[in-house]
Protein backbone atom coordinates (compact mmCIF):
# COMPACT_ATOMS: atom_id res chain seq x y z
CA UNK A 1 0.00 0.00 0.00
CA UNK A 2 1.23 3.48 -0.77
CA UNK A 3 2.37 5.30 2.02
CA UNK A 4 0.86 8.54 0.76
CA UNK A 5 -2.76 6.02 0.90
CA UNK A 6 -1.71 4.84 4.62
CA UNK A 7 -1.56 8.76 5.37
CA UNK A 8 -4.88 9.65 4.19
CA UNK A 9 -6.40 6.83 6.18
CA UNK A 10 -4.77 7.80 9.05
CA UNK A 11 -6.21 11.41 8.85
CA UNK A 12 -9.30 10.73 7.93
CA UNK A 13 -9.50 8.29 10.96
CA UNK A 14 -7.31 11.42 13.14
CA UNK A 15 -10.67 14.12 12.13
CA UNK A 16 -12.86 11.24 13.31
CA UNK A 17 -11.80 9.99 16.26
CA UNK A 18 -9.33 13.34 17.44
CA UNK A 19 -8.09 11.66 20.39
CA UNK A 20 -3.62 11.08 19.64
CA UNK A 21 -3.47 7.99 22.05
CA UNK A 22 -6.53 6.53 20.60
CA UNK A 23 -5.64 7.56 17.18
CA UNK A 24 -2.50 6.38 17.42
CA UNK A 25 -3.21 3.02 17.91
CA UNK A 26 -6.06 3.09 15.61
CA UNK A 27 -3.25 4.43 12.96
CA UNK A 28 -1.51 1.29 13.35
CA UNK A 29 -4.45 -1.08 13.54
CA UNK A 30 -5.39 0.46 10.10
CA UNK A 31 -2.04 -0.17 8.67
CA UNK A 32 -1.94 -3.75 9.29
CA UNK A 33 -5.74 -3.91 7.87
CA UNK A 34 -5.06 -1.69 4.47
CA UNK A 35 -1.66 -4.08 4.24
CA UNK A 36 -4.04 -7.33 4.12
CA UNK A 37 -6.24 -5.82 1.47
CA UNK A 38 -5.54 -6.65 -2.18
CA UNK A 39 -2.92 -3.89 -3.19
CA UNK A 40 0.53 -2.90 -4.58
CA UNK A 41 2.87 0.53 -4.39
CA UNK A 42 1.66 3.10 -6.58
CA UNK A 43 5.07 4.38 -7.65
CA UNK A 44 8.80 3.50 -7.20
CA UNK A 45 11.22 4.22 -4.20
CA UNK A 46 11.55 7.88 -4.87
CA UNK A 47 7.90 8.59 -6.38
CA UNK A 48 6.58 6.94 -3.01
CA UNK A 49 8.50 9.00 -0.64
CA UNK A 50 7.87 12.41 -2.28
CA UNK A 51 4.15 11.39 -2.53
CA UNK A 52 3.78 10.74 1.04
CA UNK A 53 5.55 14.07 1.82
CA UNK A 54 3.03 15.89 -0.62
CA UNK A 55 0.38 14.11 1.40
CA UNK A 56 1.20 14.64 4.49
CA UNK A 57 1.89 18.75 4.00
CA UNK A 58 -1.50 18.76 2.46
CA UNK A 59 -3.55 16.69 5.15
CA UNK A 60 -1.02 18.66 7.86
CA UNK A 61 -2.54 21.61 6.38
CA UNK A 62 -5.93 20.25 6.58
CA UNK A 63 -5.83 19.66 10.02
CA UNK A 64 -4.00 23.07 11.44
CA UNK A 65 -7.34 24.75 9.29
CA UNK A 66 -9.58 22.83 11.17
CA UNK A 67 -7.70 23.27 14.23
CA UNK A 68 -6.52 19.57 14.84
CA UNK A 69 -3.11 18.87 13.90
CA UNK A 70 -2.62 16.95 16.56
CA UNK A 71 -4.49 14.40 16.60
CA UNK A 72 -4.71 14.09 13.11
CA UNK A 73 -0.95 13.90 12.61
CA UNK A 74 -0.28 11.51 15.09
CA UNK A 75 -2.71 9.54 14.04
CA UNK A 76 -1.42 9.45 10.77
CA UNK A 77 1.94 9.17 11.74
CA UNK A 78 0.09 5.26 13.52
CA UNK A 79 -0.70 4.76 10.10
CA UNK A 80 2.22 5.45 8.18
CA UNK A 81 5.31 4.71 10.56
CA UNK A 82 5.41 1.18 10.32
CA UNK A 83 6.47 1.54 6.59
CA UNK A 84 9.68 3.04 7.48
CA UNK A 85 10.49 -1.00 7.97
CA UNK A 86 9.57 -1.48 3.88
CA UNK A 87 12.14 2.24 3.22
CA UNK A 88 15.08 0.32 5.46
CA UNK A 89 14.17 -2.45 3.68
CA UNK A 90 14.54 -0.59 0.07
CA UNK A 91 17.87 0.46 1.39
CA UNK A 92 19.34 -2.68 2.60
CA UNK A 93 19.38 -1.57 5.53
CA UNK A 94 16.66 -4.45 7.01
CA UNK A 95 15.65 -7.87 5.95
CA UNK A 96 12.03 -9.26 5.52
CA UNK A 97 12.97 -11.50 8.59
CA UNK A 98 14.07 -8.69 10.90
CA UNK A 99 11.25 -6.41 10.40
CA UNK A 100 8.49 -6.35 13.51
CA UNK A 101 5.19 -5.81 12.02
CA UNK A 102 3.23 -8.41 11.39
CA UNK A 103 2.20 -7.74 7.81
CA UNK A 104 5.99 -7.02 6.92
CA UNK A 105 7.65 -10.01 8.64
CA UNK A 106 5.29 -12.36 6.80
CA UNK A 107 3.15 -13.10 9.66
CA UNK A 108 0.15 -11.95 8.19
CA UNK A 109 0.92 -12.25 4.48
CA UNK A 110 0.01 -9.31 2.05
CA UNK A 111 -2.01 -9.82 -1.56
CA UNK A 112 -0.70 -8.39 -4.56
CA UNK A 113 -3.58 -6.82 -6.92
CA UNK A 114 -3.39 -5.44 -9.83
CA UNK A 115 -1.87 -2.26 -11.07
CA UNK A 116 -5.63 -0.95 -11.97
CA UNK A 117 -7.30 -2.33 -8.75
CA UNK A 118 -4.84 -0.53 -6.80
CA UNK A 119 -4.62 3.37 -8.67
CA UNK A 120 -8.46 2.84 -8.30
CA UNK A 121 -8.92 1.96 -4.70
CA UNK A 122 -6.03 3.39 -3.19
CA UNK A 123 -7.38 7.19 -5.38
CA UNK A 124 -10.95 6.38 -3.57
CA UNK A 125 -9.14 5.91 -0.04
CA UNK A 126 -7.12 9.20 -0.41
CA UNK A 127 -9.68 11.36 -2.09
CA UNK A 128 -12.08 9.87 1.13
CA UNK A 129 -9.54 11.22 3.31
CA UNK A 130 -9.32 14.51 1.49
CA UNK A 131 -13.06 14.78 1.68
CA UNK A 132 -13.21 14.23 5.40
CA UNK A 133 -10.55 16.79 5.67
CA UNK A 134 -12.40 19.34 4.12
CA UNK A 135 -15.14 18.81 5.38
CA UNK A 136 -13.41 19.48 8.92
CA UNK A 137 -11.76 22.64 7.94
CA UNK A 138 -15.79 23.67 6.77
CA UNK A 139 -16.82 22.11 10.21
CA UNK A 140 -19.36 20.00 8.72
CA UNK A 141 -18.54 17.50 11.25
ZN1 LIG B 1 2.96 -1.82 5.43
Amino acid sequence: MSGVTHVAAGAAIGFVVNSPGLGFALGLASHALMDLFPHRELFGVRGELWATFWGSLTFLALAFAAGRPLPVAITALGSTLPDLEIVLRWKGLLSEESAIFPTHNGLLPQQQSSPSFAVITQSLIVLAGLAVGVMNVAHFF
